[in-house]
This record gives C-alpha cells, sequence and structure tokens, in this order.
C-alpha cells in the first residue's frame, strides 16, 4: 500500500485520480491560453479595426481567424505584429500563399 502523499514516479494519470491542486491548475493554465487568445484579438482589433485583411468586409465573431502574415511553417512568429485577423472562407482561399502573391482585396458575391 502507498502512503498517502507519497511521490510517484507514475505516467500521467487521468484527470478523475489527480489531486484538486493539479485540475484547479490545468484549468487555468487553459484559462490563460484562451485570455491570451482573446487579448491578441482585441489588440489587433484595436490596430486594424474590426475588418478583414484580405476582403476589408466587416468580421463576426462567427466568422473570424486569427492569421500569420508570415506563417508559422516559414518561420513567422505567433506576435501580434505578424497576425491579422480574416474570415475563415478568406482564410481557406488564401491557403498558405504569401500576401505578395494575392490579388487583394478578395471580392465574394453577397448574393452566393
Ligand atoms: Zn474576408
Amino acid at each position: 500500500m502507498t502512503e498517502p502523499g507519497a511521490v510517484s514516479n507514475e505516467p500521467e494519470k487521468p484527470e478523475e485520480e489527480l489531486s484538486e491542486e493539479i485540475i484547479i491548475k490545468r484549468r487555468k493554465r487553459r484559462q490563460d491560453r484562451r485570455l491570451t487568445q482573446a487579448t491578441k484579438v482585441a489588440k489587433i482589433k484595436a490596430r486594424d479595426g474590426n475588418e478583414c485583411y484580405l476582403c476589408n468586409m466587416p468580421l463576426t465573431e462567427e466568422d473570424m481567424t486569427m492569421e500569420h502574415l508570415i506563417p508559422k511553417s516559414k518561420g513567422g512568429s505567433s506576435r501580434i505584429d505578424n497576425l491579422k485577423l480574416a474570415h475563415g472562407r478568406c482564410n481557406v482561399l488564401k491557403g498558405d500563399r504569401l500576401i505578395e502573391e494575392l490579388e487583394l482585396p478578395f471580392v465574394w458575391d453577397e448574393d452566393s
């Protein structure tokens, strides 16, 4: 039988077996990540306005993605000076092309 509070080197246990303290810490970390994301979005909006940088149309909560100007795969950072807000559909259309390779702004037929 293991003493209560004994330190073990067992692999990570499923959440229900973890102590309350660890669960709270994990939850907090998750919240921090969300907060960072929300903070970044707020900062980008303050800088660029609530517009998609690809089509210049207003963004909505439902259709908004954070986009790397220089893709991470090409060494771009995740700092807000490398981030822009775009619609999901614009983001998809852009793909992994660079800004210089695009004909901007994208024009969407609003009836479609
Ligand atoms: Zn757009």
